[in-house]
């Protein structure tokens, strides 16, 4: 029986409902597997500050050192002013530069584009995200845009080793080099540079409006989408409504050092504390988490049982067309692991 020591950040909004569903799936699979869970539990953001008067306590960064692993809910990030946003700040805290999400078509969902299976790899430290901005005069304000070729490089060196170890056909870059000359022309040399060393991949690049379109029309010409981080933020979202919805999207967060699971869902206060919450996109974030930390069995096993659900289609949350709260969801995942 191996433990594997996990650092839990419930989040808040629908965060302590999707983490608490999921912590309940990945317990289960865990015990059918011969696997052990031992949860060291922190949470950030404003709940955290009123507990301890810091918005990401000592605790948490210490936990994350010493795990390595984290398994996160979303935190809500104030808009317009307020604390800086905890998610980025814990991404370059511990220099998860790749935003790693596989947007993949459930078996059983019908949506308008069937059997989608895209990867965006999103760089997650630098670009406008650096949070740099300062009033000029009075009226005027300055938001710089940070692009370097290290980040750069990394970036897009993470998104072809993927293809090539994966058997991923095409990276297509998406970038606003016309406009921004320099930094997304920075971003575009970069990634050309690195492409050379993969002759067996195809390479190819698109203005982000552009690419919005394309991705609308005819989603099925891409593979692998390498961009920035605003960029990927936003066609992250664009990209989860072809296969039902921000409710359904993992991501992993990866660095040399640490990595943090989290879906790509922010968190929807709008569903808060109503058991209306798919903590699929958490899920499925776990499932990444097991894979990375070498407990493919136990991925397997919620993977399965999850796509069981989809495919009977009975026991779905509101999100996806069901009628089902985010707890008899979680019931179903765990009745279907048998
Ligand atoms: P962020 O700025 O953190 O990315 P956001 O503005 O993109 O957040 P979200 O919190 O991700 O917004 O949610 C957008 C909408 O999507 C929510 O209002 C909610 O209706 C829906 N949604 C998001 N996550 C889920 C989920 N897990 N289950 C069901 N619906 C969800
Ligand atoms: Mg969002």
């Amino acid at each position: 029986m191996t433990t594997h020591k996990i650092t839990l950040i419930p989040g808040d909004g629908i965060g302590p409902e999707v983490s608490g569903a999921v912590v309940k799936i990945v317990e289960t699979a865990g015990a059918a597997t011969r696997v052990k869970f031992e949860w060291h539990t922190h949470n950030a953001g404003a709940e955290a500050f009123e507990k301890t008067g810091e918005y990401i306590p000592k605790a948490l960064y210490e936990s994350i050192e010493a795990t390595r692993v984290a398994l996160k809910g979303p935190v809500t990030t104030p808009v317009g002013g307020g604390f800086t946003s905890i998610n980025v700040t814990l991404r370059q805290k511990f220099e998860l530069f790749a935003n790693f999400r596989p947007v993949k078509s459930l078996p059983g969902l019908k949506t308008k584009y069937p059997d989608i299976d895209l990867i965006i790899v999103r760089e997650n430290m630098e670009d406008l995200y650096a949070g740099l901005e300062h009033v000029v005069v009075p009226g005027v304000v300055q938001a710089l845009k940070i692009i370097t070729e290290k980040g750069s490089t990394r970036i897009a060196q993470f998104a072809f080793d993927y293809a090539r170890k994966h058997g991923r056909r095409k990276v297509h870059s998406i970038h606003k080099a016309n406009i921004m000359k320099l930094s997304d022309g920075l971003f575009l040399r970069c990634c050309r540079a690195v492409a050379e060393g993969f002759p067996e991949i195809l390479y190819a690049e698109h203005i982000v409006d552009n690419a919005c379109m394309q991705l609308v029309m005819n989603p099925y010409q891409y593979d692998i989408l390498l961009t920035e981080n605003l960029y990927g933020d936003i066609i992250s979202d664009l990209c989860s409504a072809f296969v039902g919805g921000l409710g359904l999207v993992p991501g992993a967060n990866l660095g040399t050092e640490c990595a943090i699971f989290e879906a790509v869902h922010g968190s929807a206060p709008d569903i808060a504390g109503k058991n209306l919450a798919n903590p699929t996109a958490l899920l499925q974030s776990a499932v990444l988490m097991l894979h990375h930390i070498n407990e493919g069995p136990t991925a397997e096993k919620i993977q399965t049982a999850l796509e069981q659900v989809y495919r009977e289609g009975k026991t779905l949350t509101k999100d996806v067309g069901g009628t089902s709260g985010t707890k008899e969801f979680a019931d179903a995942v765990i009745a279907a692991m048998g």
